[in-house]
């Protein structure tokens, strides 16, 4: 038995990942489990899967959620970042879904592999602030990150049982989201629920954003180059619009190695749970004469310059990753708010990066720092454009 920390359990992945504990409850029990306000569902969740201890973003959702789960539940309600930290590094505790959305997720993570927990991995945004000092702290440690997200999901599976250093070339696919094919002076007219109408993927409000903007491909390639250890020109975007090809490992012999499926994440999220293992989630198979064909192209860094931004992020490295991210995180909260046009989120990222002095071996601290003084600037930025 799997004694699991769901972080984030009311999100798209983190609902997935209970979807799969529901399916094998003689492998995984969920002993700690956390949301931001989403009481309603969270309340259910807690009274279908009895944890031992939930956890809320503050003191009136925790009150509100007591009332909810009644008297007799016998789930511990905590609220805060004690409370998240609490949930990540729980004794009882085998492995963390770290899946809260954005820079919430970095601290607690940080601690469950400082208390010795394996992670599966979703939330991309600790190895973007602070890929580095994560990856230390994961050696340190002795522990295990096993990615969610599906496209490293996928190379860790097309590396697995290959000599790592005989790797050419990491082709990271990425489905162009719904504007790809969209003219660019277009762009001007997207509103917030034409951005969230993803082709392929059901998933979460920012992360949605995030595929539109191509911000999220950028993110992934900060996240691939700390948890596979390469450098990021080794990283090659390819757009897939099928999102059937979850990514593919290119060897020097000229052998490409692939990993294919659905679009739907609980095959991720179900190897990171049971690695090596392989759960039968009855999943179903592409039906590849059905397909006919699957496409590719590359992608247009002039049009998507949320991808352009996030290879700069990376070439400059030190604090700049998590800058980019904090102002991304402030740009795209604006968008969702009808605060600031779709165009504008490259560029409030841009000049929130411009403004930032790079630390260049940054602490942890350091991180957190920059990571708060990055979302001050952009919202400064953003007020200015609103004007
Ligand atoms: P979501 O918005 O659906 O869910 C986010 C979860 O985090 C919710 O439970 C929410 O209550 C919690 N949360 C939000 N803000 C919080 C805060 N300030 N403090 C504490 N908890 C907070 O997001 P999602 O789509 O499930 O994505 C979660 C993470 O997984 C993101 O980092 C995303 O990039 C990554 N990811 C998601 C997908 C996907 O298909 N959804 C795929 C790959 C990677
Ligand atoms: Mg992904």
């Amino acid at each position: 038995m799997k004694h699991l920390s769901i972080l984030g359990a009311t999100g798209s992945i983190g609902s997935n990942t209970l979807k799969i504990v529901e399916m094998f409850p003689e492998m995984f029990s969920v002993v700690c489990m956390t949301a931001r306000s989403n009481i309603d569902l969270f309340s259910e969740q807690i009274k279908k899967f009895c944890p031992e201890i939930a956890v809320v973003f503050n003191e009136n959702y925790a009150d509100a959620l007591k009332k909810l789960i009644g008297r007799n539940s016998k789930t511990k309600i905590m609220w805060g970042q004690s409370g998240y930290i609490e949930a990540a590094t729980c004794d009882k505790t085998d492995m963390v879904v770290s899946a809260m959305v954005g820079s919430a997720g970095l601290v607690p993570t940080v601690e469950a592999i400082k208390a010795k927990k394996n992670i599966a991995l979703a939330n991309k945004e600790t190895l973007v602030m602070a890929g580095s000092i994560v990856m230390d702290l994961v050696k340190e440690n002795g522990v295990d990150i096993f990615p969610v997200d599906s496209e490293h999901s996928a190379i860790f599976q097309c590396i697995s049982g290959h000599n790592f250093s005989e790797i050419s070339k990491i082709l990271l696919t990425a489905s162009g989201g719904p504007f790809f094919d969209l003219p660019v002076d277009e762009f001007l007219n997207i509103k917030p629920e034409d951005a969230l109408a993803h082709p392929t993927w059901e998933m979460g409000k920012k992360i949605s954003i995030d595929s539109a903007t191509m911000m999220n491909k950028g993110l992934e390639v900060i996240e691939a180059k700390h948890l596979f250890d390469v450098h990021q020109d080794f990283i090659e975007v390819v757009v897939h619009p099928e999102s059937i090809v979850h990514s593919m490992v290119a060897y020097k012999d000229g052998a490409v190695i692939a990993q294919l499926g659905i679009p739907d994440m609980k095959t991720a999220i179900a190897y990171a749970m049971s690695y090596p293992d392989r759960l039968a989630l009855n999943q179903p198979v592409p039906d590849f004469a059905e397909l006919g064909s699957l496409n590719f192209k590359k992608p247009d860094h002039n049009k998507f310059k949320c991808l352009a931004l996030a290879y700069k992020a990376c070439d400059l490295g030190g604090s700049m990753p998590a800058v980019l991210n904090a102002a991304n995180e402030a740009s795209v909260s604006a968008f969702l708010n009808n605060k600031l046009a779709f165009t504008d989120i490259p560029v409030v990222n841009e000049l929130t990066m411009n403004k930032h002095k790079i630390i260049s071996n940054p602490c942890l601290e350091d991180i957190i720092e920059a990571d708060s003084e990055g979302r001050k600037q952009a919202e400064k930025i953003i007020e200015s454009l609103e004007k």
